[in-house]
């Protein structure tokens, strides 16, 4: 992750701000206006950045904040709380079902990487302790399957599938049999990806939920596409109620836009982040920490 531009940006405006031993209100509307231009920059939502510069102006603008021993530092800290809430505010860990297995099933667009995310989800999983199975149910995609075994070989997980033949609904209902009868307490269903939002898709994806009932529905959106990402899980949300988003490729990402909008736009919290391709690249999404890297 490495959002230069924007962290760069704001670390100016901010030591401007420091530098300053009284804080006026014209200079937090200076301020302001720089950090709304950098937002925008960073390809943040118009309407989360306009709702997020007038917050921070609420809290900074008044006599308690500028009449204090370092007006510049408590504004930082204001930011830094507002950009933490932008991202959900806490982390938003992954659901648990009252009795295993929980039923994880994943979505996404194609290219996304939501193959390679089932796979790290899957190692992150067994790194606590669980027992996960990986179902193969994107059936469309030719490599989609191998690539599964592939991963699930080197992870030394279970892979469930039943070719390229049987309807991905079927899959995940008997991949979902077999982790019962093998006892194991995660199973996480990869499903198919298409290269737009189309119903086709939307239509088998909700006859699986329908199907399997699962405890986490998670979008796979690449953050490298700014707010296309967002608009992708904002029309999945509207179809499938999203309990959760991924963020992949933040590795690449410069900008920050995904990750700094979906939340806001979707109400729908980031529960992780991908930060590469290789199988350990992939960590529970923090927003605090995500906003102090912002600020470097
Ligand atoms: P799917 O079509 O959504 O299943 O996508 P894949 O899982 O096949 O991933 C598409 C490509 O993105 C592959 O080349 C992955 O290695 C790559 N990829 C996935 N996640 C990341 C990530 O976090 N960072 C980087 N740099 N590449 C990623």
């Amino acid at each position: 992750m490495a959002f230069e531009g924007l962290t760069g940006r704001l670390q100016s405006v901010f030591s401007k701000l420091r530098g300053k031993g009284k804080v006026s209100e014209d200079d937090v509307n200076e301020a302001m206006r720089e950090v709304r231009l950098a937002l925008l920059e960073a390809d943040v939502n118009f309407k989360v950045v306009k709702d997020f510069v007038a917050k921070v102006k609420e809290k900074s603008i008044g006599k308690e904040v500028m009449d204090s021993f370092t007006p510049g530092m408590v504004i930082i800290d204001i930011v830094n709380k507002e950009l933490t809430e932008l991202m959900g505010g806490t982390q938003a860990k992954l659901a648990k079902a009252n009795k295993p297995p929980t039923v994880i099933m994943m979505a996404g667009l194609q290219g996304a990487g939501k193959t390679t995310t089932s796979g790290k989800l899957a190692k992150l999983l067994q790194k606590g302790n669980h027992r996960p199975l990986l179902v193969a149910g994107d059936i469309y995609r030719p490599a989609a399957i191998k690539q599964l075994e592939v991963l699930g070989e080197q992870i030394k997980v279970p892979v469930f599938s039943l070719g390229d033949k049987v309807s991905p609904v079927e899959i995940a209902k008997q991949g979902l049999q077999h982790a019962k009868d093998n006892n194991l307490d995660y199973v996480i269903i990869d499903t198919a990806g298409r290269l737009h939002v189309d119903e086709e898709l939307m239509e088998e994806l909700k006859q699986i939920h329908a199907t399997v009932k699962p405890d986490e529905v998670l979008l796979v959106v690449d953050a490298m596409t700014g707010q296309d990402a967002v608009n992708v899980a904002d029309s999945f949300n509207k179809q499938l109620e999203l309990s959760g988003v991924v963020l992949t490729k933040l590795d690449g990402d410069t900008r920050g836009g995904a990750a700094l909008s979906v939340k806001a736009v979707t109400g729908c919290p980031i529960k992780f982040a991908a930060l590469g391709e290789k199988i350990d690249a992939l960590e529970p999404f923090h927003p605090e920490r995500m906003a102090s890297r912002i600020l470097g």
